[in-house]
């Protein structure tokens, strides 16, 4: 790798604590998706007690049990500054399931505990009597452009969105963000959350590439990012929207 070539800060927030369901593989698609166009992926990892680096260009949290939400609630408030000054000048922030709901004003558990949130995305979850699983599609629209999404859910919180942000996309198959209203995630400006694992960005490559378009502008790198051979992931794509009983 060229040393020089334009490179994405990618803040990792809470990889020990934040990881059901192989998220990290995300970064992994970041990382690879940036290299085979010879740019590249620095990773700050920051944990419990560290603090948040205010300049990176795109910010990421997993999903997680609500016992390691529970861990990592009280201390990301505590620090969430530097992320939402980053996330007001143009950083993209990425955050799945357990991460999504970190992003809201507040989650009730299912055992009646209520932890903060950082109020980054206005959202708002309690937890349900049963989980929401299962297989899901979605039809998204982001950045001008209409695709569908695949990924998997499993989450008790039942998310109900604010006037300051708009779904990610409308349920094709599956439950959502609260199985009623047929609608799956949130966004606001460059700010994503959803509920989706699979990890998600896998077997939605043109998602990654939207977020890396984004991330990259962010660094105020004029890199233009290359079409890829996408054939594989295509067809993991077309597979998981084929197993939810739909048309190719
Ligand atoms: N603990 C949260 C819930 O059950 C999130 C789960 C997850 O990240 N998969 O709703």
């Amino acid at each position: 790798m060229n040393e020089r070539a334009p490179t994405v800060r990618l803040g990792h927030l809470y990889p020990d604590h934040l990881n059901i369901y192989a998220d990290r593989g995300n970064i992994a698609v970041f990382r690879r998706r940036l290299e085979w166009r010879s740019l590249g992926l620095e990773v700050v990892e920051v944990g419990l007690g560290e603090e948040i680096p205010g300049d990176c260009n795109l910010y990421y949290l997993g999903g997680g049990q609500d016992r390691d939400q529970l861990l990592v609630a009280e201390d990301l408030v505590g620090k969430v500054e530097p992320l939402r000054q980053a996330a007001d000048n143009g950083a993209v922030v990425l955050a799945v399931c357990g991460g999504y709901q970190l992003m809201g004003h507040s989650y009730a558990t299912a055992d009646g505990k209520k932890m903060p949130g950082t109020g980054l995305l206005d959202l708002e979850t309690a937890a349900g009597d049963d989980r929401l699983t299962g297989d899901v599609v979605l039809n998204v629209s982001l950045d001008d452009r209409t695709n569908t999404v695949v990924g998997y859910e499993n989450h008790a919180g039942r998310t109900r969105l604010g006037p300051a942000c708009t779904p990610l996309g409308r349920v094709v198959k599956g439950h959502g963000n609260n199985g009623e209203d047929g609608f799956e995630g949130a966004v606001s400006g460059r700010r994503v959350g959803t509920y989706l694992h699979g990890p998600l960005l896998p077997k939605n490559p043109w998602l990654a590439d939207i977020l890396l378009r984004w991330a990259l502008d962010h660094s105020g790198a004029s890199a233009e990012l290359e079409p890829l051979d996408d054939t594989l992931e295509q067809e993991a794509h077309a597979t998981a929207v084929a197993r939810a009983g739909l048309k190719r």
